[in-house]
């Protein structure tokens, strides 16, 4: 049992003893952790009482809100009845198989199979691995390299940050390593310049075609891209691109791998990201939405082409986790789902809530500190602007988004900034007065913007 002495110094205890993910340590322990130890609904509470609406859903994950009574039922009684056993040595348990088949009925088409992981990281280092084997095992020895995007997010693991594009990043730990090339990311408002979108969404695909030619395609096993960057602010691609990436995969023979971890399971209003591009990926690592957080799993879907040759031609695989497809973290997986389903959360997001949040946000557009407001289901990006007629941006792009977070998050809205854009990703579940909320507290943060910060 916690004493209420220690919770009342939770904050001094985890200045001592505990480092935070993606933290600067001494600002934090100079500012003080935040501690949340509630939540209902969209709403957290904070351990001084204070209500949030999050409008992050967690880290883009907890999709069907927090307090799901039926989630926590099912793994109490997953936990009675068989806490853990592996999937190694020719043995399975019920909830892992059929989350498995679950998992390949929303996929369509030829994603049929999945390989479990406890997380997204661990799903990018999976799919790393299962590339490389699949073109060995195809006796294509040169096909190892590797194209993935500046500016993505793909976890924090030697591969998984090696595969991301983010240079700070890379500059802790010596990444990327060996055989992982970047190209550009679609993000128009920034670096389109003078092209229309659509033209620049063709440009930016075309990069791979060109990393390609210089690689050579006999040496290329794979590309991988988010539907959406998340972490990378919520960029949305022109129309244009998703189609001629999966043409220049098709047509060079290279394996396209869709990181579902964010869109998976109906962010943007259908069950995948890569079906609202109308693409078809032959590796997709998905996590997050998967158990809408409420248990760490994730793992990589594996499509007919690349299966079929790992069960075919391959032997043993030799990579797994000792929590891989662990039957408790996949009941409550399976019971996520079933909400999913039965509350037909992925259709309110196409018809319904999608469409209101749409409009709400981009409502924010006439405000005369944002550039654009762009949104896909309910994953919404924003971008401060520092003169809009022109697409300037602010000199301190960073400082900026920190100004308008943290106004929102005194305001008690939970939102996050990456650099000067504004995130959004509210559980599936949100009302239309609750998207209404977030909207008019993010309007107050940005005339607190314009009304502090003048250039
Ligand atoms: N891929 C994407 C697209 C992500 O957004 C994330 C996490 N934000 C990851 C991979 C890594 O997932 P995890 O944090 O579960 O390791």
């Amino acid at each position: 049992m916690t004493s209420t002495n220690a919770l009342s110094n939770l904050g001094a205890i985890d200045a001592a003893h505990h480092l935070h993910p993606f933290s600067d340590m001494k600002k934090l322990n100079a500012a003080g952790t935040r501690v949340i130890d509630r939540a209902e609904g969209v709403h957290i509470f904070d351990s001084t009482g204070k209500k949030y609406l999050d409008a992050f859903a967690g880290l883009w994950c907890v999709n069907v809100g927090y307090g799901r009574r039926e989630i926590a039922e099912a793994v109490h009684r997953q936990m009675s009845e068989l806490p853990y056993y592996n999937s190694f040595f020719g043995t399975t348990t019920p909830p892992t198989t059929l989350l498995a088949q679950k998992i390949a009925a929303h996929a369509g088409g030829k994603l049929n199979r999945v390989f479990f992981t406890n997380s997204g990281s661990e799903a990018s280092d999976t799919w790393f691995r299962i590339a490389r084997v699949y073109w060995k095992a195809l006796g294509k020895l040169e096909k190892t390299q590797v194209i993935a995007r500046r500016n993505a997010y793909h976890g924090s693991t030697v591969a998984g940050a090696s595969l991301g594009g983010m240079k700070w990043m890379h500059e802790q730990g010596n990444l990327p390593i060996e055989g992982i090339h970047h190209i550009g990311q679609p993000y128009w408002y920034a670096e389109g310049g003078d092209l229309s979108p659509a033209e620049f969404g063709l440009k930016v695909a075309r990069e791979l075609e060109q990393k390609i030619d210089e690689l050579g395609e006999d040496r290329v096993a794979a590309f991988v891209a988010e539907p959406i960057q998340g972490a990378g602010g919520v960029i949305i691609p022109p129309e244009t691109y998703w189609p001629e990436v999966a043409r220049i995969c098709r047509e060079r023979d290279i394996l396209l791998v869709s990181d579902e971890v964010i869109c998976g399971f109906g962010r943007l209003g259908s069950w995948f990201g890569y079906q609202h591009y109308g693409v078809e990926p032959d590796l997709a690592p998905i996590a997050k939405g998967l158990s809408s957080g409420y248990l760490p799993i994730g793992g990589v879907m594996v499509s007919d082409r690349v299966a079929d040759v790992m069960v075919e031609e391959l032997g043993d695989f030799y990579h797994g986790f000792t929590y891989s497809g662990h039957p408790v973290c996949a009941a409550a997986a399976l019971e996520n789902l079933r909400i999913i389903e039965e509350e037909g959360l992925v259709e309110r997001i196409r018809d319904d809530i999608g469409p209101y949040f749409a409009a709400a946000w981009k409502s924010l557009e006439d405000h005369e500190v944002v550039g654009e407001a762009e949104s896909v289901g309910l994953m919404g990006g924003l971008q401060l602007a520092a003169d809009k007629s022109t697409r300037r941006r602010y000199a301190k792009p960073d400082d900026i988004g920190t100004l308008v977070r943290n106004h929102c998050v005194e305001n008690g809205l939970i939102m996050r900034a990456t650099s000067d854009r504004m995130l959004a990703s509210p559980a599936f579940t949100i009302s239309r007065s609750e998207v209404d909320e977030v909207v008019d507290k993010l309007r107050k943060a940005l005339d607190h913007l314009r009304d502090t910060v003048r250039e």
